[in-house]
């Protein structure tokens, strides 16, 4: 079954070569030429994943719709945006996107952005998991300290405190396991870049950082002095469960 992805661009021609282009490239395409229409078309046909253009022409523009669209839905969101604006590439993804494409674009690079974004596997080592004859855990106290505590269960694909979820994105959720999988150790964002996104020496690094200060905001007591997603400083990022 293909793909439902939901263009939002208020360009017709832009949108009709979006359209073509990502047919091609086995998408079943819907359309919105705003972000109101784009809202309707989200509870109407439930799309797998959002392109959207950040300058669109109605009430809301492209950031109102992407903080809409993160209040109730996880789903990736890809900008379209114009090549000079490196602020509102920050702001979009700071609204809630996971990665940006810049105009002009070419539809191979969307195509490359879409298929990153997908949910990894990545097996989870807890301690004792060496132990021979037991079988190994999929679930990973992220912070004990809290009743219930928050545990990152990869068999499940979720982060819980007892029965309630932690709703993270796809691709907040894939850094989390990334930095799971080697718990304890230095990532650099570099890492991260190919790990979660796809992305090798070219990739923006700020990509990484705007993504675990929104995973940060869901998971950490206190965003603003994070015990579990650490910053080492020039290096990169670390996971410190317990
Ligand atoms: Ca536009």
């Amino acid at each position: 079954v293909p793909e439902r992805l939901l263009l939002v661009e208020d360009d017709d021609r832009i949108r009709a070569a979006l359209r073509l282009g990502l047919e091609d490239e086995g998408y079943d395409i819907s359309e919105a030429a705003s972000a109101e229409a784009a809202l309707a078309a989200l509870e109407a046909e439930r799309p797998g994943v959002l392109i959207v253009d950040l300058g669109l022409g109605g009430l809301m523009d492209g950031f109102d719709l992407i903080r809409a669209v993160r209040r109730t839905a996880d789903l990736p969101i890809v900008i379209v945006s114009a090549r000079t604006d490196t602020h509102d590439i920050v702001a979009g993804l700071e609204a809630g996107a996971d990665d940006y494409v810049t105009k002009p674009f070419q539809i191979k690079e969307i195509s490359a952005r879409l298929r990153a974004l997908r949910r990894r596997i990545v097996p989870v080592a807890s301690a004792g998991d060496s132990l021979a004859g037991e079988s190994p855990s999929t679930d990973l106290v992220l912070d004990s300290g809290l009743t219930p505590p928050l545990v990152l269960s990869t068999a499940r694909g979720t982060v819980r405190r007892g029965e309630q979820d932690v709703h993270l994105t796809l691709t907040e959720y894939n850094l989390l396991c990334e930095l799971a999988a080697v718990q304890g150790h230095v990532m650099s964002r570099q890492q991260l870049l190919e790990r979660v996104w796809d992305q090798g020496f070219f990739g923006d690094e700020r990509l990484v950082d705007v993504h675990v200060r929104r995973l940060r905001t869901k998971i950490e007591r206190d965003p603003s002095d994070p015990r579990i997603v650490v910053t080492v400083r020039g290096l990169g990022y670390r996971l410190d469960p317990g």
